[in-house]
C-alpha cells in the first residue's frame, strides 16, 4: 500500500484534481494532480492522458497536406 510523504498515513486511492501546465509561460495543457486523501499535499503532477491524445490528433491532422 502507497503511504504519504509528508503524513505517513497510507491510502489506496488518491484526490484528483485539474490544472493547467504552463511550458515557458505560454501553451497550457491540461494537467492531473493527484493528492493524499488525508492531508491533501499534491503526490504527483502529469499530463492530462486524455486531453492529450486529442492534442496529439489535432497535431497531426494539422500536418497532413490539404486534399
Ligand atoms: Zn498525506
Amino acid at each position: 500500500m502507497a503511504k504519504c510523504p509528508k503524513c505517513d498515513r497510507t491510502f489506496s486511492t488518491v484526490n484528483y484534481g485539474e490544472v493547467d501546465i504552463k511550458i515557458l509561460g505560454e501553451k497550457r495543457y491540461n494537467g492531473v494532480v493527484l493528492a493524499c486523501p488525508h492531508c491533501d499535499v499534491a503526490l504527483n503532477v502529469v499530463f492530462d492522458p486524455v486531453a492529450l491524445a486529442h492534442e496529439s490528433k489535432d497535431r497531426d491532422n494539422k500536418r497532413k497536406p490539404p486534399q
